[in-house]
């Protein structure tokens, strides 16, 4: 069995995977078609909806809260801090508040909360003290190094690291964690449709396949190994106990 930690539907909507993933939805249209997606999946696809650092709409904060309370996702995300350009960069002001809103409502909904991050890993600390009341904090496409990633845990916050296409560009960084982390914390993604190699247009969901291939080539270890741990931290960072309440 397979399992993806992270998967943007929005390019793959005839896509029903042959393993478990979370999806996470930017925008209300985004949603929908997630949800319908989600629906004839026979609960593979966990639904997500976050304040994307990318685009942080504080306007559909109160669509992300009707969507918990209602308990139509499994996890608040992506949200989180994306300084690549200086564009991106110049929105801190709003990237930061759509975080706080997020912060807050994973918190009191008890759901985990799955960040994206890019050249902002000092606001991760800033923020660990509500981090760590997070049930549990996802990190979709790690990009720090495996000593960051400790630094994290150490910090006392329940964080799972996840890594995708980034390994099988050689990306010494993901490598490295997937080689040196805890494997009870790592996750397996691959961001479709985005996180393209050289030469691709899009990626596909179904490129997990080569993602686990390449771990267990880091780890060293074989598939089915690989394939049982990576199902179980997938329950426990999303929260095996939730699902049956969906
Ligand atoms: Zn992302």
């Amino acid at each position: 069995m397979f399992c993806d930690s992270h998967l943007h539907i929005a390019e793959c909507e005839n896509f029903i995977p042959a393993h478990f993933c979370c999806s996470c939805a930017h925008s209300k249209k985004e949603f929908f078609i997630q949800e319908e997606i989600a629906l004839k999946s026979s609960g593979k696809v966990l639904c997500a909806f976050g304040l994307h650092p990318q685009k942080p709409l504080l306007e559909n904060a109160d669509f992300l809260e009707t969507l918990l309370t209602q308990k139509r996702i499994i996890a608040l995300g992506e949200t989180g801090f994306d300084f690549f350009t200086p564009e991106l960069k110049s929105c801190i002001v709003q990237q930061k508040k759509a975080f706080e809103v997020c912060l807050e409502l994973a918190t009191e909904h008890k759901v985990p909360l799955v960040v994206h991050d890019r050249k902002a890993l000092d606001l991760v600390f800033f923020y660990s003290a509500g981090l760590k009341k997070c049930a549990s904090v996802v990190f979709h496409s790690f990009a720090f190094t495996a000593r960051d990633a400790a630094s994290i845990l150490n910090h006392g916050i329940n964080a799972y690291f996840s890594f995708g296409k980034p390994l099988l560009n050689g990306n010494k960084k993901s490598i490295g964690c997937v080689k040196e982390l805890p494997l009870e914390k790592i996750l397996l993604e691959t961001d479709a449709p985005y996180q393209t190699l050289k030469g691709e247009e899009k990626t596909s969901p179904l490129q997990i396949k080569q993602i686990y291939e390449k771990a267990c080539e880091v780890r060293g270890m074989n598939m089915e190994t690989l394939e049982n741990c990576m199902f179980k931290n997938f329950f426990t960072a999303f929260g095996v106990s939730n699902l049956n309440s969906l």
